[in-house]
């Protein structure tokens, strides 16, 4: 089977299977774009309103910024699998609970485990302490912030799964504190260093 075939199928189990209420509230379900035979994997946060209306990741004002810091080092969406922690768009684009993140990161990491990328980009303070805490929700309180965090390569290894994590700062992050466009043009010309 294809890994698009396979991500149809984690797809549909959470279609048909998952249970949560922000499921319930939300328009549609928001699971993943791009190219699932990529060796960049973004993962975000958790979907906003303009994604929970399209049922794709990062189409809002962080989706524009995303794909121009990606156009920045000659990627596309061709070069890139984009997914988030969250499947369903939380009420008022509030934090992840921890119960939220127990019920829907099972399935980020079946995406993780058939893309099995290269690279793993981490967007914000949610996917980095997820990925870096390898997957233990009890452990992400033991992972340092975004700002300390932010474009460091760290290799991990999870199971049988060995990844490079690099964590950058969410691109919608820079759209509150402009000052961050810098450091985030800088974080992503590292990766492309490492990409070479
Ligand atoms: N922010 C995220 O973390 N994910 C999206 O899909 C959109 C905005």
């Amino acid at each position: 089977m294809s890994k698009a075939e396979q991500l149809e199928q984690v797809q549909q189990k959470i279609l048909t299977e998952m249970v949560c209420p922000l499921k319930d509230a939300a328009k549609n379900l928001v699971f993943g774009k791009g190219n699932p035979d990529a060796s960049i994997l973004f993962i975000g946060e958790a979907p906003g309103e303009k994604e929970d209306e399209q049922g794709i990741p990062f189409v809002g004002s962080a989706g524009k910024e995303l794909d121009k810091l990606l156009r920045s080092i000659g990627l596309t969406l061709e070069d890139a699998y984009i997914a988030n922690i969250l499947k369903y768009r939380p009420p008022n684009n509030r934090d992840p609970s921890v119960e939220e993140i127990y019920r829907h990161t099972p399935y980020l990491i079946e995406q993780i485990k058939i893309i099995r990328p290269k690279i793993i980009c981490t967007l914000g303070n949610y996917s980095t302490k997820f990925v870096l805490a390898s997957f233990n929700i009890p452990n992400m309180k033991k992972i340092g912030g975004i700002s300390t965090l932010h474009g460091k390569v760290n290799p991990i290894k999870i199971d049988d799964m060995e990844f490079i994590v690099i964590p950058l700062y969410h691109p919608a992050a820079m759209l509150y504190n402009p000052r961050l466009r810098e450091t985030l043009a800088e974080d992503f010309l590292k990766m492309q260093d490492i990409l070479k």
